[in-house]
């Protein structure tokens, strides 16, 4: 299922420079590193990452919380 306005991915695609969510995984859904975020609350870490990563470890709180933008998106 879809999740086109989880918050995170929204700051993900605001961090990007995207207004529009569409637009954004559009872009980034062939690229062999795509943009992820860091799910843990309070923490919005960003890195590209493997478009599959959904533990993937945050440099910043130190959590394995990054998942893709593909990941959150539900689209793969
Ligand atoms: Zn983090």
């Amino acid at each position: 299922m879809f999740n086109l306005d989880h918050p995170k991915l929204i700051t993900l695609a605001e961090t990007e420079g995207y207004r529009d969510i569409v637009d954004f995984l559009e872009d980034c859904a062939l690229d062999s590193l795509v943009p992820a975020i860091c799910m843990a609350p309070g923490c919005d870490y960003t890195a590209e990452l493997e478009p599959d990563q959904r533990a993937g470890f945050c440099e910043l709180c130190g959590r394995p919380s990054m998942q893709s933008s593909l990941i959150i998106a539900g689209l793969i």
